[in-house]
């Protein structure tokens, strides 16, 4: 919470009740949901925030980087209130996505400058699997 205190101080923007919501909200789960997800499980508590609230507060928190924006190829986003880069893996069977902890890649960066003349600024890596649920269900 004290992030998105300094860090909308810092960047002057209005530290509005929706955009606190969304962003506790994200950081209360690990289940990296999609704007529609968010839109419901805030409803109760938020009954009159429409889904294009949610969706500015999403890009405002993606903007001052306290909200990451994951896109494992559907056709919608995912967010995740961890803006710290780190790899996940998305499960073929039911779509759900995790993280991959204690690994990183950022020395890829590095690495790939031996074939781009780019200058690498991030990387985004995702995995993808049949996570344990499903695998149990199969048998
Ligand atoms: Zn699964
Ligand atoms: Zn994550």
């Amino acid at each position: 919470m004290d992030n998105i205190t300094s860090t909308f101080k810092e960047k002057k923007l209005k530290l509005t009740p929706q955009r606190i919501a969304v962003y506790k909200y994200l950081c209360s789960t690990k289940e990296h949901p999609s704007a529609e997800t968010i839109y419901k499980a805030l409803h109760p508590d938020y009954p009159t925030m429409s889904l294009a609230t949610i969706y500015k507060a999403l890009k405002t928190l993606v903007e001052v980087n306290l909200v990451q924006e994951i896109n494992v190829g559907e056709g919608n986003f995912r967010y995740d209130g961890n803006a710290i880069p780190h790899p996940h893996i998305q499960c073929l069977s039911c779509g759900k996505v995790d993280d991959i902890e204690g690994i990183f890649f950022n020395h890829l960066n590095e690495t790939i400058k031996d074939y781009t003349d780019y200058d690498v600024l991030s990387n985004k890596i995702y995995f993808y699997g049949i996570c344990h649920n499903c695998k149990r269900k199969e048998k």
